[in-house]
């Protein structure tokens, strides 16, 4: 089952957000060897690929003055895009991380609702007791009296609610707060001792999700369950923690950029490169035009 569209490309996605990455863009001259990262046609009009979505775009070379450099630099001294499998492990990565961002808050929005009930416990007690007594009153002696048992009981563990329970549950509430916190923060910036944190964490709370389970199936909670042990086989199969998987030594984040450069080229006919369009816009990741090369031939535009 595909989970996403069959012609979606993480690469696309990422540049209509951050921009293309075009080197070429800005070198005042293309050599030769510049040739699978852009070229030069027709005067002044230079085609120029984006090294992350492998998009094409023909444009005006830069003038005098627009120029970032003379000719465009080794690749190892350019901050390169990712793309491929470590641009799809950025994305999955970051998914968690909001997964655990979204838990931080919720856990707590529960510490500030338990702080209340800490602080007003009397209160509350009194309140519960007064609510009690009406309903244990002649009135309740009706068709309506198993709503009012059903209540009677709730209402009945609220008064017999000690102090110390409420500070378990409090104590409890902020430190996964906190370490949901953590976790949502430091995976955003992809630290791995995060990665390793996120897998402690989600294996110390499954037990408590199958007891949950075990007293009522929802499908909330069945969701939740699945989410984590999903969660927890991606991490540690993918990012491959704790030696599985051939361990961090294997973990392979580089892009052979040998291979990716190797094709496509600018689009030819018959020997002559084709220009498609006039001018394109130089604005972050705006073009009137583009011709996309992913498979060595000219395609029509994406629908993105
Ligand atoms: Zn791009």
């Amino acid at each position: 089952m595909r989970l996403v569209p069959r012609r979606w490309h993480n690469e696309t996605w990422i540049c209509s957000i951050r921009g293309h990455y075009i080197p070429a863009e800005r070198a005042a001259a293309l050599r030769d060897q510049d040739r699978p990262l852009g070229c030069d046609v027709g005067g002044r009009m230079r085609y120029s690929r984006c090294l992350r979505c492998d998009l094409w775009m023909l444009g005006p070379a830069p003038a005098a003055g627009e120029e970032a450099y003379d000719v465009i630099p080794p690749l190892e001294q350019l901050d390169l895009p990712r793309r491929g499998k470590p641009l799809e492990d950025a994305i999955l990565l970051r998914l968690i991380a909001i997964d655990r961002g979204v838990h931080a808050v919720l856990f707590g929005l529960l510490a500030i609702g338990l702080i209340f009930v800490e602080l007003r416990l009397p209160a509350i007690r009194d309140w519960a007791q007064s609510l009690v007594d009406n309903l244990r009153s002649p009135v309740s002696e009706t068709a309506q009296a198993g709503s009012h048992t059903f209540l009677t009981q709730k209402l009945e563990g609220l008064l017999h609610l000690e102090s110390g329970e409420v500070t378990v549950l409090l104590s409890t509430a902020i430190a996964y707060a906190v370490v949901e916190g953590i976790e949502a923060v430091y995976l955003w910036k992809e630290r791995r001792w995060a990665e390793y944190l996120t897998v402690v964490a989600t294996v110390g709370f499954i037990p408590f999700e199958v007891y949950e389970l075990m007293n009522k199936v929802t499908v909330l909670r069945v969701f939740a369950l699945v989410a984590n042990v999903a969660i927890l086989a991606w991490l540690v199969w993918n990012k491959r923690l704790f030696g599985f998987h051939g361990g961090e030594a294997a973990l392979q984040e580089g892009i052979d950029w040998a291979t990716v450069l190797a094709a496509p080229t600018p689009p030819k006919v018959q020997g002559q490169v084709v220009a498609r369009t006039a001018t394109v816009s130089r604005s972050k990741g705006a073009q009137s035009d583009r011709t996309d090369q992913r498979d060595g031939r000219p395609e029509a535009p994406e629908p993105w």
